[in-house]
């Protein structure tokens, strides 16, 4: 079958996102936080004037991990079947898996490509097992690609005017959803709250599994380093 993803789809995996953009490094907000979807880079809100026409996705960052407003990427890939997320008013969608190797795994609803328990309508956690399903179990991609000749920031996108703006010293807040969307046409936009606070809920967790995780790693590099020091000395001994 051939390896069938758009060049876009393939930049929004291999870019870099949320890293200071190295044609913008002596300026504030350089966040490299939109995808060029015409370049097929990821782009700074400094780079946005030498892109305007091109279409232009904005990257969201939620507890470490990429999203993008479900809103945005329906216009280029059929989204159906991969959770959304309420947050701030904004439905989102995660771009590649979390990873989630919990030893526990009872009768739920499972995501097709990984082991990320869903809501029960849905089979894939993200944009990433969406597509890795399709491509294993369809001829390929092109079915649910769509043809989108424009692609343009939100409205309330923050794009600096002037660079070497001094004034900017309010901390960025681009990379949390900060979308206060108060006039969403949406019908069922009609997030209780509960919904993001079970999400964080959740977010919260993974975090609080990833620092366990990685002190349980710390410690065994620790003893690791112990045990090798232990033989060394025994080496030493023998020889
Ligand atoms: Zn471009
Ligand atoms: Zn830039
Ligand atoms: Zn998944």
């Amino acid at each position: 079958m051939g390896n069938q993803k758009p060049a876009w789809l393939k930049a929004l995996y291999v870019q870099n996102f949320f890293v200071p953009c190295s044609i913008h490094e002596a300026a504030k907000k350089n966040e490299k936080n939109i995808c060029c979807l015409d370049c097929c880079t990821s782009i700074c809100p400094h780079c946005v004037l030498s892109h305007r026409c091109h279409r232009l996705l904005q990257i969201r960052r939620y507890v470490y991990h990429e999203v993008v407003r479900l809103e945005d990427l329906e216009r280029l890939i059929d989204c159906s079947n991969i959770q959304a997320y309420t947050i701030n008013a904004a439905k989102v969608v995660f771009i590649k898996k979390r990873p989630q190797n919990r030893q526990f795994k009872g009768s739920g609803n499972y995501c097709t490509s990984c082991d990320r328990s869903l809501q029960e309508p849905f089979i894939h956690c993200s944009l990433g097992c969406k597509v890795d399903f399709v491509l294993k179990h369809y001829e390929g991609l092109s079915p649910f690609l769509r043809v989108c000749k424009t692609l343009q920031l939100s409205p309330d996108f923050f794009i600096p005017q002037d660079i070497g703006d001094d004034e900017m010293t309010n901390e960025t807040q681009d990379s949390t959803i900060v979308d206060s969307t108060t006039d969403d046409h949406n019908q069922h936009s009609s997030s209780d709250g509960s919904e993001n606070t079970s999400f964080s809920l959740e977010l919260k967790n993974d975090m609080i599994y990833e620092e366990a995780s990685t002190v349980i790693l710390e410690k065994k590099v620790h003893v690791l380093k112990i045990m090798r020091m232990e033989l060394l000395e025994k080496e030493k001994r023998t020889s």
